[in-house]
């Protein structure tokens, strides 16, 4: 069994369509596959309806974005109820944010003489329900400013860089008390990946499994091995779920294939048992097991 549980689509900065993304997740012979897009679960009936047909299951799932001490800090929700009023309406309060954010990154981009407009960012957004950096970092290469993303994220849109703008979201404990009582199990993303070792030190995880968090993300491309290390020893201190996915983003972002990493099976049972629980102390109904499979 090889378990994927964390990709992005072109419903926020992924560049495959959903459905796209399944099939190549089924021919990067994943046998289940979560698609996690920010801050949306948009994505979701066209990646389960592509999922008999490709012969893989999709567990929907979202990537919520969170803030600790102004660094932002990621969640993965797993089958939560989407139509639960109070997430839909603060992942709608992000998602308008977001659209606030582009016209100030914009604006300071002009002022560094690397001007984008906003009508590129959205031609890169296309489809996208969620838009972000990624797609302002799209627009600054179309202008040929840069090479790819990661070097725009470099030179201005990355936290700490001149560009840079904060957008609205709710803390860890808050977005963990969101999705939980939608009826989804949530995993926290990259713990220690990028700026957000800084913030999530051992004791705010403990902090956060008490207030319902299920896993960590500990087998992710931006741990290396000693974090990697560190934090299996404090997922089982702390009983939380150990999750290994890619954080695809198809071409976006480079070293993050399909299947670079992956979950072991009784981590992904003990996932879904989490959502389980959470979904009837919601007194939410059980989201049904994810669809698909392989085809005999
Ligand atoms: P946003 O959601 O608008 O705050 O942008 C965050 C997204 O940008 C994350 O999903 C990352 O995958 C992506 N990202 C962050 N840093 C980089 C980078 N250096 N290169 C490419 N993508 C990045
Ligand atoms: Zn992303
Ligand atoms: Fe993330
Ligand atoms: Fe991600």
């Amino acid at each position: 069994m090889r378990i994927d549980l964390h990709t992005h689509s072109s419903v926020s900065d992924g560049t495959d369509s959903p459905e796209a993304l399944v099939r190549h997740a089924a021919e990067a012979g994943l046998d289940v596959v979560a698609l996690t897009d920010h801050d949306t679960c948009a994505g979701w009936q066209a990646a389960t309806a592509a999922a008999a047909e490709a012969g893989v299951v999709v567990v929907p799932g979202i990537e919520l974005s969170t803030t600790l001490e102004g660094t932002g800090a990621h969640l993965l929700g797993y089958l939560p109820d989407p139509t639960y009023a109070p997430l839909a309406a603060e992942l709608a309060r992000i998602r308008s944010s977001r659209v606030q954010r582009l016209k100030a990154i914009s604006e300071r981009l002009a002022a560094l003489g690397v001007p984008v407009r906003l009508d590129d960012v959205y031609a890169a957004a296309s489809r996208a329900v969620t838009v972000g950096r990624p797609h302002v970092a799209d627009a600054l290469v179309t202008n040929g400013y840069v090479r790819d993303r990661n070097e725009a994220f470099e030179r201005w849109l990355g936290e700490g860089r001149p560009a840079f703008v904060r957008k609205y979201s709710p803390d860890p404990a808050a977005g963990i008390a969101l999705l939980t009582a939608a009826g989804g199990a949530v995993v926290l993303a990259h713990p220690w990946g990028r700026g957000s070792r800084r913030v999530l030190v051992p004791e705010t995880l403990a902090e956060l499994a008490a207030a319902g968090l299920s896993g960590l993300e500990v087998d992710h491309g931006d741990h290396d091995e000693a974090a990697r290390r560190e934090l299996r020893r404090l997922a089982r201190e702390l009983d939380l779920v150990v999750t290994g996915s890619s954080d695809y983003h198809g071409a976006g972002k480079t070293g993050h294939r399909l299947g670079a990493e992956t979950t072991d099976p009784e981590q992904y049972e003990r996932l879904l048992e989490r959502a389980a629980a959470a979904a009837q102390r919601a007194g939410r109904p059980a989201a049904p097991r994810p669809v698909g499979g392989r085809r005999a």
